[in-house]
């Protein structure tokens, strides 16, 4: 049987059958062929080791226990016989298992068809660097991906692996300078900090997390000096320790997690020059986040740096190659074209205030790290080149549906995404399943689904979808977040899709007013969006003055990851005139891009699923889960399964499990007739199944009703 789930679909029955299986530590459960992937919070043993590897290779689909192994095995087959691209599409919620799954399947395909090369082991130890740049301990998930990505493991023509090259998405950029309480800034500061040796944190001017505003604030801090406190650290059970604070969490081990990370990096080919590059420019950002300001009190109200931030200034102008001079001119004043009094194109220096100081810095330090991280992703990708392929199979880690007490321009476009993927999930498994049922020939109807559309064209229709409504809003010469609320309300009001935040029973939110906000109907929800600093967040472009500061560094290494930046030469020149890069258009392009891929390839589906909040083993909340399987669209799978056939058996399957229970004339039959005359001697009533050319297809709930006729007589 391929399908698992093979008594009544419903909400309950699919819960119940993956409680079930879960306390039996079967924490993978197919739903037709997605496969639902419970996160264990454990290492079961032997659930990856190399025998389990072994034991899916070219097995198919439902022959052996529901697997993450599977699901790559049947991916590399289709590709194989059907000479065509596959792609995994991995979703679930923050910590439900995404990457850890993504890694269970690159690992499979590289050791199962791996060329043998060095190629292999470096697609696999390409994410240590990447997690180390990438990935942050938040409040739900220790080793939290703020990023998706798109793995793509290139064949040659004998299907062995030549190459992989990785894209990525919309990495979290407010992190880099500001963090929620018991959250932390990405893993590399504090590696940096921890792991270093003392040479080169002498030549970094390094200290201790605690000494940077970027990495101390927002976090409680813990020291675990006690015993006792090491006990409870110790013990992932216990829920004190998920009070634990940011800075130095015990359960994160720092240098280690240094150590094994510089040995990744070795594998992969990063000589040491490379190394302490990408060192130099975190810790570059560490010092421009010590700068503070403070008021002139001059009449022109401007500000100035205070006077201990005189080291930092020189720390941070002396690691990214920048002149001190410069670097405090342009934190300070910013450079524009005025056309007042007739003199067209006049450039004055606009002194800033110490709140716009604090921005232009934070906003540096961001357009910093962020090009860094474009780096680490192009240089990871140099360390697996092939020059052709003949088809690949990508992976999708990408966080699914979010709905927070608070929800802001994040959650806005992670939510636009996985409309999109939910779109693309409805026509595969609707695609598929139709194309079964008319190879077989049971020439049933059409099976029908919502079609979420109407919600994709709200967010990018051209002129009039909220992302081009917030870029007309950047436009301005004083763009607001307020105006934006507003406009977004003024041309939708009687969309279905939309509604104002006021009086609103939809959603629970703060009492928003209808210019601070707009409520969606997603597929999986409605959710309550914060419009405040959306404006400032589709803004990708730094002002003219520090975008020439850093693009004219005198270190090359810092002047490439400028101008080799995704932001093409015509963007910038586009910012330049306007000082606006679009964020949500970019990331509606490169959307769209990866669609038309996933498009183009054959697909599977992992839906992975979080047990429980407290992030420990042996704990199932019922209503988090179905909550989780809900906007996962799996409920929306079991609507269109009710009303098709979703149980299915070829006959030869069921001719060896039940010839047993039957007199030995019968079994003289071919499997198929044995069926027929089996399901005739039984009176099954006819609508309840179908016969194809290979399998016999049950309505739901029918399989199991003749499975237990046939156990009792
Ligand atoms: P995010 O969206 O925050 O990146 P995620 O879905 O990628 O979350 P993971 O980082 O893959 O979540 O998983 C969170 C943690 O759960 C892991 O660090 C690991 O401790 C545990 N975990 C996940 N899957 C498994 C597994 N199959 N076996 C054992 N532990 C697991
Ligand atoms: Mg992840």
């Amino acid at each position: 049987m391929t399908t698992v789930v093979s008594c009544t679909l419903n909400e309950a029955t699919l819960l119940n059958n993956v409680r079930v299986r879960y306390i039996k530590d079967h924490i993978y459960t197919y739903v037709a062929n997605i496969l639902i992937a419970v996160n264990p919070y454990y290492d079961i043993p032997k659930l990856y080791g190399p025998d389990c590897i072994k034991s899916y290779q070219g097995k198919s689909l439902g022959t052996m226990p529901p697997h993450v192994y599977a699901i790559a095995d049947k991916a590399y087959r289709d590709m194989k016989v059907l000479m065509m691209s596959q792609s995994i599409i991995v979703s679930g919620e923050s910590g439900a298992g995404k990457t850890e799954n993504t890694k269970f399947v690159l690992r499979y395909l590289t050791t199962t068809y791996g060329s043998g090369q060095d190629i292999d082991e470096r697609i696999v130890e390409a994410n240590p660097l990447l997690e180390a740049f990438g990935n942050a301990k938040t409040v739900r998930n220790n080793n939290s991906s703020r990023f998706g990505k798109f793995v793509e493991i290139h064949f040659n023509e004998k299907n062995a692996v030549v190459g992989g090259f990785v894209s990525h998405y919309l990495l979290e950029k407010s992190r880099i300078c500001m963090q929620s309480n018991d959250e932390r800034n990405y893993h590399i500061f504090y590696r940096l900090c921890a792991g270093a040796s003392e040479d080169i944190k002498k030549k970094l001017h390094l200290d201790s997390p605690d000494s940077f505003r970027y990495l101390n604030r927002g976090s409680t801090r813990y020291f675990a000096s006690k015993d006792s406190d090491k006990q409870i650290m110790q013990n992932r059970k216990s829920p004190e320790h998920l009070k634990i604070g940011a800075l130095k969490d015990p359960l994160l081990d720092d240098q280690g997690d240094f150590n094994r990370m510089c040995e990744a990096m070795k594998r992969i080919g990063l000589d040491d020059t490379e190394k302490l590059d990408l060192f130099r420019v975190v810790a570059g950002v560490l010092h421009l986040g010590n700068i503070d300001f403070e008021e002139t009190g001059s009449s022109s109200g401007g500000c100035v740096l205070k006077n201990q931030s005189g080291q930092c200034l020189e720390y941070c102008a002396d690691l990214l190659g920048l002149d001190q001079d410069d670097l405090r001119v342009s934190l300070t004043t910013r450079i524009m074209l005025t056309t007042a009094g007739g003199a067209k194109g006049t450039v004055i220096k606009v002194p800033l205030k110490v709140e716009q100081a604090n921005n232009a810095r934070d906003a540096l330090a961001k357009a910093v790290y962020s090009r860094l991280f474009d780096h680490v992703v192009t240089r990871v990708n140099q360390c697996f080149p092939f020059e052709t392929s003949s088809n690949f199979i990508g992976v999708l880690d990408i966080a699914g549906f979010e709905y927070f007490e608070h929800n802001s321009f994040e959650q806005f476009c992670i939510n636009y995404c996985n409309e999109k993927l939910q779109q693309f999930f409805n026509e595969r498994i609707l695609k598929e399943e139709q194309e079964l049922y008319q190879r077989e020939g049971l020439g049933v109807n059409e099976v029908r689904y919502v079609d979420n559309q109407d919600c994709i064209d709200l967010v990018e229709a051209k002129l009039v979808g909220v992302l081009d409504i917030l870029d007309e809003e950047n436009r301005l010469p004083q763009p607001s977040d307020q105006h934006f609320a507003l406009a977004v309300h003024s041309k939708h009001k009687d969309h279905f899709r939309l509604t104002v935040p006021r009086k609103s029973k939809l959603t629970i939110h703060r009492n928003l007013r209808d210019d601070e906000g707009f409520i969606i109907r997603h597929f999986a929800g409605a959710v309550c969006y914060e419009t405040t600093r959306f404006v400032e967040k589709n803004n990708d472009a730094l002002h003219m003055s520090l975008e020439s500061l850093v693009c004219e560094s005198k270190d090359k290494f810092v002047r490439e990851l400028f101008e080799n930046s995704n932001t093409t030469k015509d963007s910038k020149q586009k910012a330049g005139k306007l000082g606006f890069i679009s964020v949500g258009n970019k990331f509606k392009t490169q959307l769209n891009l990866l669609l038309e891929k996933l498009r183009s390839t054959g697909s599977s589906f992992i839906r992975c699923v979080k047990p429980n909040l407290k992030m420990v083993s042996h704990q199932f909340e019922g209503a988090l889960i179905l909550s989780q399987l809900q906007c996962s669209g799996m409920v929306s799978v079991l609507d269109l399964m009710q009303g098709g056939f979703p149980s299915r058996a070829p006959f030869h399957e069921l001719y060896n499990m039940y010839k047993q229970f039957m007199p030995a004339r019968l079994t003289r039959l071919n499997p198929r007739l044995f069926c027929k005359a089996l399901f005739r001697a039984l009176g099954l009533n006819d609508n309840d199944f179908k016969f194809g050319l290979t399998k016999v297809f049950f309505r739901p709930g029918k399989f199991a009703e003749f499975d237990q006729i046939m156990k009792s007589d």
